[in-house]
């Protein structure tokens, strides 16, 4: 078996590099009683990995040095020392960052990979399409003709939010860097309009594709762009605070809107973290598979080939370079 551990951290406040990884291998073996083994298909890179990367206090613990870089994986089991599962099954897991896994079976989730392209569990019907509609229910909850603004539109969860919105009869307002995102955002996922966050005349544009000011905003960059946003929110806008991913790694700092503004507008500004609410998964994704079948919910993938490629994919996800769900492909 062959992956890839957390070498090193990256400097405090700083960019991850190459560096911080190291290749592994190790005996594969057999499962032991209760464990199956899986290879693996695909490999998600999330950018929440980056925060487990660093040392600080976070809602989830830090990633141990020396340890494979964790991460969910899809694949399907090749041996099986557990009831419950046969070989040929196709699982979801945690499998991190490597070719097999050897999985206690109650870390594996099986999928029906005839409903769905089995790297969609990781995607559109996984962790980030459910963060979406979580958010989308639980915080943002859009009345028709109201509008709604997310950031990272066209990535694994941005392009959930605004495929919700829109079947809720809002309008839906993308933010995503460059043309060609913003295009596809338009032209296949359906947004009313999308803003490409490099404009010079930001705030300018985002007064004219939210004429009527921002409901809803489903934040996932934080930043210049995210204040730019606070500024257009209407009285009893909600605003989900999903990610900040412009400061992952330093750059840009978020600050909340003054509270004057708070009250005087009556907003709601409320921190989402999906596993808060495991609960709403089996409906999140009932719906959000329904939508899939019925034609209304599309996604784009960013697919990098081979586990040696996951390093470099994973620096391209911070870094923006990613269209559509970041996924690595094993052979
Ligand atoms: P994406 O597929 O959206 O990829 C990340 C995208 O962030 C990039 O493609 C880029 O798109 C955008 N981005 C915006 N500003 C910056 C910046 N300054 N530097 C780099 N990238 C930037 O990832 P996910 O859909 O997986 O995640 C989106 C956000 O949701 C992240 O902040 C993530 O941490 C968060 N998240 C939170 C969860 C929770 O439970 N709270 C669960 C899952 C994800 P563009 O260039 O188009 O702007």
């Amino acid at each position: 078996n062959k992956g890839f551990v957390l070498a090193s951290r990256p400097p405090a406040g700083g960019k991850a590099t190459l560096d911080n990884f190291a290749p592994f291998e190790e005996e594969t073996g057999d499962p032991g009683p209760g464990e199956v083994l899986v290879r693996h298909a695909f490999l998600s890179l999330d950018p929440y990995m980056r925060g487990r990367m660093d040392d600080g206090p976070s809602y989830a613990a830090s990633q141990e040095i020396g340890k494979p870089m964790i991460g969910a994986t899809v694949g399907e089991v090749v041996a099986s020392r557990n009831p419950g599962f046969s070989v040929g099954d196709k699982v979801l897991g945690m499998g991190g960052w490597r070719l097999y896994a050897r999985d206690d079976a109650a870390l594996l989730r099986k999928v029906d990979a005839s409903r769905a392209p089995l790297q969609a569990f990781l995607g559109a019907l996984g962790m980030p399409g459910i963060t979406a509609w979580i958010g989308m229910h639980t915080i943002i909850a859009p009345k028709p003709g109201e509008t709604v603004v997310v950031s990272a539109a066209t990535g694994a969860v941005g392009s959930v939010v605004g495929q919700l919105a829109v079947a809720a009869g809002a309008r839906a307002v993308g933010i995503a860097g460059g043309a060609e995102k913003c295009a596809y955002a338009v032209k296949e996922l359906g947004f009313d309009a999308c803003l490409d966050r490099h404009s010079p005349t930001f705030a300018a544009d985002l007064k004219a594709a939210a004429p009527k000011g921002i409901d809803g905003l489903f934040e996932n960059a934080g930043g210049r762009i995210f204040g730019a946003c606070l500024r257009r929110l209407n009285t009893f806008a909600r605003v989900a605070i999903c990610g900040l991913i412009s400061s992952y790694e330093g750059e840009e700092t978020s600050s909340l809107p003054d509270l004057r503004l708070v009250l005087v507008r009556r907003l709601r500004i409320e921190g989402l973290i999906v596993f808060d609410r495991m609960d709403l998964w089996p409906q999140a994704q009932a719906d959000l598979t329904a939508l899939y079948a019925g034609g209304k919910l599309k996604w784009r993938e960013s697919v990098s080939d081979g586990l040696d490629s996951a390093p470099k994919a994973f620096l391209d996800l911070l870094a923006g370079k990613n269209f559509g769900k970041q996924l690595v492909r094993l052979p």
